[in-house]
């Protein structure tokens, strides 16, 4: 990471952490049709202004912007809209910038009717390594009156400063995670021999749904790990990812948990929403986190035909099932302690396990009991498989080393809880 982003976030920290408001949570999941609707695909191409020199891009998997207009010789007011309607505020946009000579412009983020700006811009050279924006060159306008979560905390637009030139500056909501960086990461992952890759279906464009097993495939004790229903939803997969490379590595416990245990993983569950730079839906205009109890769509279709294959396989249980996403500031929602599945108090016990091991930390639990009809992952993974099951959210400006952090401390914790249940079984 690089230093302004970590200092960024560390400033993020010292200013929120401890003073401010808890995140409640999202109220009731709306269950609703998950037939395919029409989306809107973006125009592609260069967007070049020939008095400045200045040209926009948005050739790339990931990108969104979907117009720009010059305002004067220096501003410009780039319009993000979402690629279908009814949407949530999740306004992601990406493109690159760059002009013959160097300069300084203004950019001006613009969204649809009733869309405010969420995501605090990231600037990267290369569209690998990412760093905050200066918040001195960062300027909202009507900024949201309150300071809780959601809608009413935010800008209706934003400014952002930029020094461009002949090199491509990239410039996106969070850091970009497109296709081809997930799949190069589970590549980099394969080369371990006790780690495999398969693809378990195809999105409706055709993209590969890639799972990652790791350890014991034979093994009738499973876990289930899912990333990236929601396009934008960047820290959530950084978090999995931190997570799977602990369960992954060299440690005592990781190896004796993986004799025990496979581990199947989908880091990508949206690869079309991701690749289109879609704010929330897959390419049948929907929600996948609606879809587990119609699986109309081919994605959580082909996690349900995997998980079911497995069970039967391998005469197996699924003990544990964890869901990854980003929302307004970190949280929890599990399924009520009061029910049971294949290992009762295995998620409740974790979270205590977290809050001891993390100095200063108390995870904010949402514990749920209407889990029929299943609708989101987590009721399926715990209606249908027993799996023990939460959904592991992590805020938008969560900072990275926190957040790798809970998911290091995280998997350990899990890893050791599940392997003393065996034993007592
Ligand atoms: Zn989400």
């Amino acid at each position: 990471m690089k230093s302004s982003l970590l200092l960024f976030f560390m400033f993020s920290i010292s200013m929120g952490y401890g003073q401010k408001e808890k995140y409640k949570g999202q109220g009731p999941i709306r269950i609703v049709a998950t037939d395919s609707k029409p989306v809107q695909k973006q125009w592609k191409g260069e967007f070049k202004f020939s008095n400045s020199g200045v040209v926009f891009s948005n050739e790339f998997e990931g990108a969104r912007l979907n117009g720009i207009t010059q305002n004067n010789d220096s501003t410009y007011t780039a319009l993000i809209t979402s690629e279908n309607t009814p949407i949530n505020i999740s306004p992601w946009y990406a493109f690159k910038v760059w002009s013959k000579k160097k300069q300084t412009i203004d950019v001006i983020l613009t969204y649809q009717e009733s869309i405010k700006h969420r995501y605090y811009p990231k600037l990267s050279t290369d569209g690998i390594h990412w760093s905050v924006l200066d918040s001195m060159r960062y300027k909202e306008y009507d900024s949201g009156n309150t300071k809780t979560f959601g809608s009413s905390a935010l800008p209706l637009k934003v400014k952002l400063r930029l020094d461009i030139g002949p090199d491509t500056l990239w410039v996106a909501g969070q850091e970009l995670q497109n296709s081809h960086l997930v799949n190069s990461w589970i590549d980099s992952l394969t080369q371990r021999k006790y780690i495999t890759k398969r693809t378990i279906g195809k999105s409706t464009e055709g993209r590969h749904l890639n799972m990652i097993s790791v350890g014991n495939t034979d093994s009738k004790n499973m876990i289930m790990i899912i990333s990236r229903q929601h396009p934008p939803e960047v820290t959530g997969y950084l978090a999995m990812k931190a997570f799977v490379e602990t369960i992954a590595s060299d440690s005592k416990l990781a190896k004796k948990f993986r004799k025990k245990f496979g581990t199947y993983v989908v880091p990508l569950m949206n690869p079309d929403g991701v690749d289109n730079g879609f704010w929330r839906h897959n390419t049948g205009g929907i929600d996948l986190n609606r879809d587990w109890a119609n699986f109309n769509q081919p994605e959580t279709r082909a996690v349900k035909d995997f998980m079911e294959g497995l069970v039967a396989k391998n005469n197996g249980k699924f003990y544990f099932g964890i869901d990854f996403h980003s929302t307004w500031d970190d949280i929890y929602y599990t399924v009520d302690p009061k029910l049971k599945g294949n290992m009762p108090n295995l998620v409740s016990d974790w979270l205590d396990k977290l809050r001891e091991n993390i100095e200063g930390y108390d995870p904010n639990i949402s514990p749920n009991d209407k889990l029929v009809p299943t609708t989101v992952s987590r009721n399926y993974f715990f209606i249908e498989h027993g799996a023990e099951a939460l959904v592991f959210e992590v805020g938008d400006n969560t900072p990275r080393e926190f957040l790798k952090e809970k998911a290091v401390t995280g998997a350990n914790e899990l890893m050791k809880l599940m392997l003393k249940h065996i034993k007592n079984k």
